[in-house]
């Protein structure tokens, strides 16, 4: 069995037939000639088939233990595709605690579509067996979720959908198949925002979906095609790029956050740290099996009111303020005003995302002048 390191540098790079190019080549046609009526290569048009997104989806099949890969134009592109699978007076359970995105086309499009969707707190594995009706097709989550960093015990969720033949889905954006490979742990599709991790350095916007499932992977290449949210050429050429130092780049930003985590909780201006590998953590035996290492996010309470905070939170140095998250840059953000604004306030609340929380997404700069700029931020 070839080892995940090996296949991110090798399946990102298949040898081109044609050429013996050590990079795939890219193909930016809509079309292919035919020499006859039926008679091609095997393509036929751009929105079904693209040779340089198929090297992409082929490597993500393989990255996440599935079968079938599909790559899109969005993280949300890909999610959506997923969702297409259900049908009015369909039931899904969603984690409460998931990217804000997913929370919006849940209650925005598909709610009104007559998909009906509850929300459980991801990491209680009894709430998803709770909220089971003979309507429910799909439990859909996040691990670690964001942004508290919440684990959930993929298997035992799982065990729970098989038991009344729901799928799973799960969001491992936050952790890539480096980290963790929902698929061998029971789900039946696995999505990313490509736009994060996979491509890493900030500069595409991509999803992808990988299965081991033959019903969903026809399904899905079906959903692909009919909807047409599909990934260019130019942008998978890029997450093929980006995959082949995948590793290398969360080896770096695990250590970072690891480090970081322990520099916050030792700090008098911070109240609590959330990261899985922290003792601290509640799910930390948890991250141990099921996580190769604990992830390159974490977040924080800042102490200070919510004046103190956002006086706190700007651009210093290496420390960027910006959405998003994934890349070899040190991102923070902040939750309440940014990527979870959406959600009602109480909710907010309710969920534990407090106006004094602040996410980290780790980057690979040295961790010595991290400290430093936080240390900075942290003074106010
Ligand atoms: C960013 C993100 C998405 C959405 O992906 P886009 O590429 O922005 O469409 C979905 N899930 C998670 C966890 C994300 O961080």
């Amino acid at each position: 069995m070839v080892r995940i390191e090996t296949q991110l540098v090798h399946e990102s790079s298949p040898p081109d037939p044609l050429t013996g190019s050590v990079v795939p080549p890219i193909y930016p046609t809509s079309t292919y000639r035919q020499e006859g009526l039926g008679k091609h290569k095997g393509w036929e048009y751009g929105r079904t088939g693209n040779p340089t997104r198929a090297v992409l989806e082929r490597a993500m099949a393989t990255l996440e233990g599935g079968t079938h890969g599909f790559a899109f134009a969005s993280g949300m592109a890909a999610i959506d595709t997923a969702f297409h699978m259900l049908k009015k007076g369909d039931h899904v359970v969603a984690a409460e605690e998931t990217y804000g995105g997913t929370r919006r086309i849940l209650d925005h499009a598909y709610s009104t579509l007559g998909v009906n969707v509850s929300y459980v707190p991801g990491h209680e594995t009894h709430a998803w067996a709770e909220e089971v009706t003979r309507e429910t097709r799909l439990f859909f989550l996040e691990s670690p979720s964001n942004p508290l960093l919440h684990l959930t015990d993929l298997k035992a969720v799982a065990k729970v959908a098989h038991e009344h033949k729901i799928l799973v889905g799960v969001d491992n954006t936050f952790a890539s198949p480096y980290l963790q490979r929902p698929l061998e742990l029971g789900a039946d599709f696995v999505i990313h925002s490509a736009t994060k991790y996979l491509g890493g350095h900030s500069d595409l916007i991509a999803g992808v979906l990988a299965t081991n499932r033959a019903a969903v992977a026809e399904r899905i290449g079906f959903l692909q095609n009919a909807i047409g949210g599909v990934c260019s050429p130019w942008d998978a050429w890029l997450v093929l790029r980006g995959l082949k130092t995948l590793h290398l780049r969360m080896q770096a930003t695990c250590r970072n956050a690891r480090t970081l985590a322990d520099f916050l909780e030792d700090h008098r201006k911070v109240e609590r740290v959330h990261y899985p590998g922290l003792k601290s953590h509640p799910q930390h035996g948890l991250a141990r099996r099921q996580m190769r290492l604990p992830g390159g996010m974490l977040s924080f309470e800042y102490r200070g009111t919510p004046r103190d905070v956002r006086r706190m939170l700007r651009t210093v140095g290496s420390v960027t303020l910006a959405e998003s998250l994934g890349s070899v840059e040190t991102l923070l953000s902040h939750p309440w005003t940014m990527t979870h604004a959406s959600i009602p306030e109480p909710a907010r609340l309710r969920l534990g995302i407090k106006p004094n929380l602040v996410r980290i997404s780790t980057g690979i700069e040295h961790v010595e002048d991290l400290e430093a700029d936080l240390g900075r931020l942290l003074r106010g």
